[in-house]
């Protein structure tokens, strides 16, 4: 089992842009800077690529009595972590390794709260479930499209419909789960079928596109007209007709662009000061 510590740390708090607006800015990840989902838009994958470090077949690990000590001094008490850095901790080799299982329960040791992004259903397997606290897990599960054939076409989790299923499953034994809408590709998505999904919050991320993006989605980007930094982006009043659509009693949105931001936080998002929009008991 070898130790990765070739880019970057796998424990960061992120900076700039993200680290001003989001609530949870420090993450871990348990299988560093290599995923095998692979998915053909992965952030990570493009900043990695070109570096000659992204292995998708080959993840790392990260040093379990590193990880323990993370946890336990480096972590403060009250913050929340979000174990997801630049890669999946549930990819298929945590079923093997375990390291994701491992660094739970030095969480649940420590009493400190953690906050799951996941394409995998491996989460809401009985094992997973016995050691998820329901005092300190947050769970968001990853949805890209609602067509199983579609999404395998460009990423290689577990297929949405079991992910659905993972999401019932966590919301019906009251865990705090979120439906993660991200990256939101309006015609990949039936919103019908995301509003029958039985989980009351979800959480949602619109596509912003590159000539990257635009390779990997053969979809129309004509009304991708917002231009900021190095994406396009929907316009604020096309974004707000697609979020009318979706039924939940708890809506979030996770914004890119400033103004779009700032109209979420004050007008729309169900916790204006946690896009998250985490629960505490
Ligand atoms: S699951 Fe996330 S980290 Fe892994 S390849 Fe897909 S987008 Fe990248």
């Amino acid at each position: 089992m070898k130790e990765i510590r070739k880019f970057g740390s796998l424990y960061n708090t992120v900076w700039g842009w993200e680290g001003l607006k989001c609530l949870y800015p420090t993450r871990l990840d348990t299988y560093g800077q290599w995923c095998s989902h692979n998915c053909s838009y992965c952030y990570a994958r493009a900043l990695l690529d070109f570096r000659w470090l992204w292995h998708p077949n080959n993840p790392k690990f990260i040093d379990l009595k590193e990880a323990y000590r993370i946890i336990a001094e480096e972590i403060p008490q009250n913050q929340i972590t979000r174990l997801w850095w630049m890669t999946d901790c549930f990819q298929p080799v945590e079923r093997i390794h375990r390291i994701t299982y491992n660094v739970l329960k030095a969480f649940n040791y420590y009493k400190k709260w953690y906050l799951i992004v996941t394409k995998s259903d491996l989460i809401a397997s009985d094992d997973y479930i016995k050691v998820l606290d329901p005092k300190l897990a947050h769970i968001q599960i990853t949805i890209t499209s609602t067509d199983d054939e579609l999404a395998a076409s460009y990423e290689k989790a577990t297929p949405p419909s079991k992910r659905i299923q993972a999401i019932e499953k966590l919301a019906s034994l009251w865990f705090d789960v979120q439906i993660r809408l991200s990256p939101y590709i309006p015609p990949y998505v039936e919103i019908g079928k995301i509003n029958d999904i039985k989980c009351d919050k979800i959480i949602v991320e619109f596509l912003r596109v590159n000539h990257r993006i635009q390779k990997r989605f053969k979809i129309d980007y004509s009304d991708y007209t917002l231009k900021e930094w190095w994406y396009n982006h929907l316009p604020l009043d096309k974004k707000i007709q697609l979020l009318s659509k979706i039924k939940k009693n708890q809506i979030s949105v996770c914004e890119d662009v400033d103004e779009h931001y700032q109209h979420r936080k004050h007008h729309f998002n169900y916790n204006p000061d946690d896009c998250c929009n985490l629960s505490f008991n």
